[in-house]
């Protein structure tokens, strides 16, 4: 049985050679500043969300208090060093202004049907006796209704590079983890889903957020008729053990790579 979060599936199609060590063998690095931001906006904006839905009424405010407290306390090692390009003060006020327009003017825009969605695993018979495991809590996504009866996946990123100079949220990558995410919520739930979609909360100093285009993930997740799908294709890693390494990978550095004491693979 080898298990699979949705957040790492990413990861594992960036550099599985990365991901073994990561997520089979444990090496794993200490998070930054930038990281713990992504992780107090998260749960602000949770918060926020969570009470539209069961009408609560908490306020954008008192949900800002919620990443105040998660960012100075977000779980798990920090390294404050790691990142000098942002100061724990700077995270602050990044981080609130990302929380304000979030909740003004992003959340607004969707019927949230659930917010760190639980869900049980959809295990997956590789054949020779290898199972993988499709994990996910849906921490990081949202789901809202769609047009058609159906639900699209919104999922909230952060990070320094998420929209472009004209203005749009970029997608690429992001099909394996909300690929991962849609086929867990149909098993689960049996409502089929009608596409993904990004909401870009971007950590920088301009604060820029925005909505992606709907987009459909799973297809690369399952594949066509005449091609395999990422998953078959992670069925070959992990049924062969070959995790192919990648240098030119943008997260080969020693601030994000766990195995970059040992890996023989990268450039510098
Ligand atoms: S150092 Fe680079 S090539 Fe090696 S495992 Fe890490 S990301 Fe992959």
């Amino acid at each position: 049985m080898i298990e699979v979060r949705a957040s790492s599936w990413g990861r594992l199609f960036d550099c599985a050679y990365a991901w073994e060590g990561e997520h089979l063998l444990n090496l794993k690095r200490p998070s930054g500043i930038r990281a713990s931001l992504g992780t107090a906006v998260h749960a602000s904006t949770a918060v926020f969300d969570q009470s539209r839905i069961d009408g609560t009424g908490i306020t954008a405010s008192d949900a800002a208090d919620v990443f105040v407290a998660t960012l100075h306390n977000p779980g798990g090692d920090v390294d404050y060093k790691q990142d000098r390009s942002i100061t724990m003060r700077e995270a602050e006020q990044i981080g609130l202004t990302l929380h304000a327009k979030y909740c003004a003017e992003i959340s607004p825009q969707f019927e949230f049907v659930a917010v760190e969605m639980k869900m049980e695993p959809v295990d997956i018979d590789c054949g020779d006796g290898i199972t993988l495991r499709l994990k996910g809590t849906m921490d990081r996504a949202r789901v809202a209704r769609g047009g058609a009866g159906g639900v699209i996946i919104p999922d909230i990123k952060t990070g320094s590079r998420l929209i472009d100079a004209d203005g749009n949220v970029l997608i690429k990558g992001r099909s394996p983890q909300l690929g991962a995410y849609a086929i867990m919520f149909e098993q689960n739930t049996r409502t089929p889903t009608e596409g993904s979609q990004i909401i870009a909360l971007q950590t920088t100093a301009s604060a820029r957020t925005g909505v992606s285009k709907t987009f459909d993930a799973k297809r690369p997740m399952l594949g066509t008729s005449y091609e395999d799908g990422l998953i078959a294709h992670a069925v070959q890693f992990l049924k062969s053990g070959m995790f192919p390494p990648n240098p030119s990978s943008p997260l080969c550095d020693p601030r994000f790579c766990g195995r970059w004491d040992s890996c023989i693979y990268r450039d510098a």
